[in-house]
Parts: C-alpha cells; structure tokens; sequence
C-alpha cells in the first residue's frame, strides 16, 4: 500500500476528515534499541529457572505488555499460580537484572536519521513504552540528545499496557492532540494493535523475526521490512502526513 492509499484507507475507517500529524508516539525496544534479543534471554532466563515451562522466541510475541502482565499470565497459564503485584515486581527486578547483565542494547541502524527527520519537520516526538528497564530508559537523552520531549509514558503510567490502547491514548492526552494528529512509530504486533485502537495512523517496522504481515495483520496502516527502509522513505512521506 502506498501513503495516499494508506491515507484514504484511514480516513475512511476512523471517519476523520483529514490527518494532520504533529506529534509521533514512538515506541523504544525494537524502534530505538535492538533490545529484544535481550529481552527475550533474560525472560527465558527467569522463567525457566522459575520451574515456568516456556521458549525462548516466544517473549517476542509479548513484545509491548508491561513485565508484570507478562509474568502473571504465564504463571497463571504454566503453573496455575496466581502472583500477586509484589510478586510480579520482585520477579521482574531479576528479569531487569539479568537483561542489564548482558550488556548496553545497540541503537538500531536508521533511527537517529528517522528521528532527526522527524525533528526538522517540527513533529514532536514522545516515548511510549511498556518497558520499565530503568537501565535503558536513563539513557534515552543522552543516546538521543535533543529528541524527545520531557513527558513520556512508560510502564509506571499505565494499568493496561499494550495492546491496550491506554499507553497512547494516555500519550495523546499529555501532548493534547488527538487521533488524527499522531503517529505511532511500532516494531512489534502488540505494539500496532495498541496504536490502531487509540485511532492513530500507526506504522509497523520490522526490526526483528517477526515478519511484516504480522504488523499488517495488527492493524498497521504502513509496513517497511526495516528501520532503514522507514528512514529513506520519511522524508516523502511527510508531506502528505503533516
Ligand atoms: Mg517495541
């Protein structure tokens, strides 16, 4: 689908009259970080070493529920035990541990020139995040000086994370714009599911191995196979966009 496709497609599905973008919502595993592969260690990690019976490749279809959700169904669904909230926070200090322990995540190829395009076009640019990784997300400005704008959400700010709509409608509300004036920026299928049900125009990259029907299928109203892609392609974008 091409951007005026992509465009019509969304007008007519949300009933808006026009799209205005202003603001994009930019997720942070697997948009900003090359991160998942980490991620999906150090679950595989706690879980097992939990007697939680699991894969590896699994944690990337999780990929945007907050650690928590993510810990409480699985010992529901594996194990039949119900964890409390105190529970699920001290598990998930390990998990986080073990994810620091394997090393600084890189910067995925193409974002900083995605996110300074962004900038030169005057679109503001806000993290939406279900992680609460504080080793990572202590070092969002000084690995993207100048980026992001100071309110973000983040698993501390929401009851329901992804696919819920709740992390962007509640990023929508603190850059006070609405559906049609916001972009999501998603890598991962939750991720899209969550940004199309808060009514924004939502674009899914594949930065990882889960392929780009998967995004198409979650709701996504463009696909790129990568960030690298996304990158070349923004600045012609745009135009139509804002
Ligand atoms: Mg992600």
């Amino acid at each position: 689908m091409n951007i005026q496709e992509a465009i019509l497609n969304y007008l007519k599905y949300t009933g808006h009259k026009e799209i205005h973008i202003s603001t994009a919502l930019i997720d942070m595993d697997g948009v900003l970080y090359d991160s998942m592969k980490n991620h999906t260690r150090a679950w595989h990690k706690l879980m097992t070493k939990n007697g939680i019976k699991c894969t590896r490749d699994e944690f990337y279809s999780y990929e945007g529920m907050t650690g928590a959700d993510i810990i409480k169904q699985l010992f529901r669904q594996r194990a039949g035990k119900v964890v409390t909230s105190d529970e699920a926070a001290a598990l998930y200090q390990v998990k986080s541990r073990y994810f620091r322990e394997l090393g600084e995540p890189q910067i995925i190829t193409g974002t900083p020139q995605m996110l300074l395009t962004l900038k030169d076009n005057n679109i503001k640019r806000i993290l939406v995040t279900g992680s609460g990784q504080q080793s990572v997300l202590d070092k969002i400005d000084s690995d993207f000086p100048g980026i992001f704008a100071p309110e973000r959400i983040t698993a501390a700010d929401v009851t329901h994370g992804k696919p819920n709509p709740e992390p962007y409608l509640k990023a929508m509300l603190k850059a006070q714009v609405k559906p049609f004036q916001a972009m999501v920026i998603e890598n991962a299928p939750l991720g899209v599911q969550a940004g199309h049900a808060a009514g924004c125009f939502t674009i899914g990259i594949t930065t990882g191995p889960i392929p780009p029907k998967e995004l198409a299928k979650a709701g996504a109203d463009l696909v790129f196979p990568s960030m690298a892609d996304f990158a070349r392609e923004l600045p012609q974008l745009l135009p139509s966009l804002i």
